[in-house]
């Protein structure tokens, strides 16, 4: 049996270091074995899946060093690997579970899941809904059939006795039935749930190990039975522990940068990044702290994940990165990472525009564009003297400008004006008042070049980490200060 393993993420936002994390050990996992890594993309969510952010994916798992051997930019013979591209095969899959008696196509309307969930809750029971709570009377069903009602495809699923999965890392799990519902295969517009085209694809693709993230763990007994149902051999599983803030939250962009794009733009090197992330819940034999991919692919040995939540930290990684600038990169290696970091016609050349109009000799290039060579501005509360707002205005000002910018769906000036404007209105403040103290945040100085252009210039991932910096600076936020901020940003 030749082993292949996968990755499948879902291009919905920026490239996460928990998608190169699990990348990284499929990888590993793959090579050791000498077999292949597929990447999939699963884009069946078509509102929040973009182009954009599939391109961001593949350009940072490439950038990491993660390549694949099969994938929907260098092909292969399992395509198309977009799951946007394979809906008729998952029609049809669909068609079979029918056929066969596994699924039943469901006509309840949202109004009536809730109520059924309702009834539920109220008789303190579990939330699943199992396929005899869905029937409709058969009358009703005929007539909702005959009129071309609206449906989904469901599963059928057990009632009642406990699901044992087998996982390389945690040997058995064991789910309850009675939690797991009659899980949508097919949803009314005809695109398939995660769970069918996972499914689908994963035997299509002749994966035979997935190793995953456990967040996925309650997935699995739906999976398994799906296996089942059509006959096919199952995947090994492997549920990875998940990457974990300090405080051993799950690893969260709001407690840490989390996209790759944050690391690549404060200057990281990808070997460093890797090599840290191959110390997430994974050591050496040697327990050395330095290896390289190679060297890790070697000795890989997924019996050496430790179950305990890996703890991401910022600075463990940075001593990392530092080592290996110092040891591994000579002057000539040094001066091509720059260069490929910022120091290319690329960046520079958006940035001369900003200080054109401002500069009077050369010498002043840098004084007016250090910013955009920097990481997060040496700023103190100081800084911030000449701003006439109150600490908790400013605050609650940088946090919800913060949280805005979470959601914009284009990193694109007009975008970041919009939002600008929109709080300048909330703060009822004019625009340049409005500006101040984000101009500190972001160029570290009150006198610098265009903010609005800086933060576009900058990416969505330095700017927000900017402003979480400033927030630091000012005293941070409470956890009670937070909720209150959160109540009134519901309220914008
Ligand atoms: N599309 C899923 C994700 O975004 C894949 C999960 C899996 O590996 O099965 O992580």
């Amino acid at each position: 049996m030749t082993v292949r393993t996968r990755i499948a993420p879902s291009p919905t936002g920026d490239p996460h270091v928990g998608t190169a994390y699990i990348a990284l050990f499929n990888l590993c996992f793959a090579r050791l074995h000498g077999g292949q890594f597929v990447l999939r993309i699963e884009d069946t969510d078509r509102q929040r899946s973009t182009a954009e952010s599939e391109n961001m994916i593949l350009d940072s798992l490439r950038w990491l060093g993660l390549d694949w051997d099969e994938g929907p930019d260098v092909g292969g013979p399992h395509g198309p690997y977009r799951q946007s591209e394979r809906g008729a095969i998952y029609a049809q899959h669909a068609e079979r579970l029918l056929e066969s008696g596994h699924a039943f196509k469901c006509y309840r309307t949202s109004e009536e899941l809730d109520a059924l969930r309702e009834e539920r809750r109220a008789a303190g029971l579990h939330l699943a809904l199992k396929p005899r709570d869905l029937a409709l009377d058969p009358d009703e069903q005929r007539k909702r059939e005959a009129g071309g009602y609206p449906y989904v495809i469901r599963m059928q699923v057990p009632s009642e006795g406990v699901c044992v999965v087998q996982d390389m890392l945690r040997g058995e799990i064991e789910v309850d039935w009675a939690q797991v519902d009659a899980q949508i295969l097919m949803k009314s517009d005809g695109m398939p749930t995660y769970h069918l085209a996972n499914v689908v694809d994963d035997h299509l693709m002749g994966i035979t190990h997935v190793l995953r993230g456990e967040e996925w763990i309650n997935s699995a007994p739906k999976h398994q039975l799906l296996y089942e149902y059509f006959g096919w051999p199952m995947p090994q599983l492997c549920h990875m522990p998940l990457l974990r803030n300090p405080d051993k939250s799950k690893l969260s962009k709001r407690k840490n940068p989390t996209s790759i794009n944050y690391y690549r733009r404060m200057g990281f090197l990808p070997q460093a990044v890797t090599n840290y992330l191959g110390r997430m819940g994974w050591s050496m034999p040697d327990e050395r702290e330095k290896f390289t991919l190679e060297e890790m692919m070697a000795h890989f040995d997924l019996q050496r994940v430790s179950l305990g939540g890996p703890v991401f930290e910022l600075d463990k990684l940075s001593w990392l990165n530092g080592v290996y600038i110092r040891e591994d990169l000579d002057d000539a290696a040094l001066l091509q990472a720059l260069r490929e970091w910022a120091f290319n016609e690329a960046y520079v050349g958006q940035i001369l525009p900003q200080i054109r109009p401002r500069i009077t000799t050369l010498s002043e290039a840098m004084p007016l564009a250090g910013h955009f060579f920097a990481g997060l501005p040496e700023i103190s509360e100081k800084s911030f003297d000449g701003v006439t707002l109150e600490r908790d205005t400013l605050v609650a000002l940088l946090q919800f400008l913060v949280w805005r910018l979470e959601t914009i769906p284009r990193w694109e000036k007009e975008e970041l004006l919009d939002q600008v404007k929109l709080l300048a209105g909330h703060f009822e403040l004019k625009m340049k008042a409005f500006l101040a103290p984000v101009f500190i945040a972001v160029t570290g100085s009150a006198h610098s070049t265009s903010v609005l252009d800086a933060m576009t210039i900058l990416g969505s991932d330095v700017t927000r980490a900017r402003l979480r910096h400033a927030i630091e600076v000012l005293g941070g936020v409470s956890k009670k200060q937070a909720k209150r901020l959160e109540k009134q940003y519901r309220e914008l």
